[in-house]
């Protein structure tokens, strides 16, 4: 079976509308404190994380994205099941990708270390918006050839 055009739209939408509504509970709440991460070299200064140049004297930290990958504890999963073995190469290269055009705009966005079973390919994430553009990326290269399905947690696309 098939998702249809219209009902697969609508799930991008409503998966849309979830990323845009997630709340990164490794992200300290309240006020941005300028800090630097002593794992990656990641600083966050006027709101937001970015790499390279810092302003001086910023507090030491484990950013969140090091912070999910110290306690193996992703923000999404995106599992990619069925047929891929055929397209694993090229999947594979696609999700390098996406994953070095995000991270180098977003720090805190980047894919952990894939688990490749024997049935299926586990892709953990530290944000959600990379693991949307995985999403987006694969089904954009492989259209009726995937089913899609968007749950709390995990996104499966299967060949
Ligand atoms: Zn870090």
């Amino acid at each position: 079976m098939r998702t249809p055009d219209s009902s697969r739209a609508l799930a991008f939408a409503r998966a849309r509308h979830a990323a845009r509504r997630w709340v990164d509970t490794y992200r300290p709440i309240g006020k941005l404190h300028p800090a630097i991460c002593t794992q990656c070299g990641a600083s966050e200064w006027r709101g937001r994380w970015r790499w390279g140049e810092a302003p001086p004297d910023l507090a030491p930290v484990i950013c969140p994205a090091c912070s999910r990958m110290r306690d193996n504890a992703p923000a999404h999963m995106v599992e990619l099941s069925g047929g891929l073995p055929r397209w694993w190469s090229e999947v594979r290269g696609i999700v390098a990708n996406v994953e070095r055009a995000e991270v180098r705009e977003h720090p805190m966005e980047r894919v952990m270390r894939i688990e490749v079973g024997d049935d299926r390919v586990r892709i953990p994430t530290t944000g959600l918006h990379v693991a949307r553009r995985l999403v987006a990326a694969l089904v954009r290269r492989f259209r009726r050839d995937v089913r899609v399905r968007f749950d709390e947690g995990v996104t499966t696309i299967e060949w």
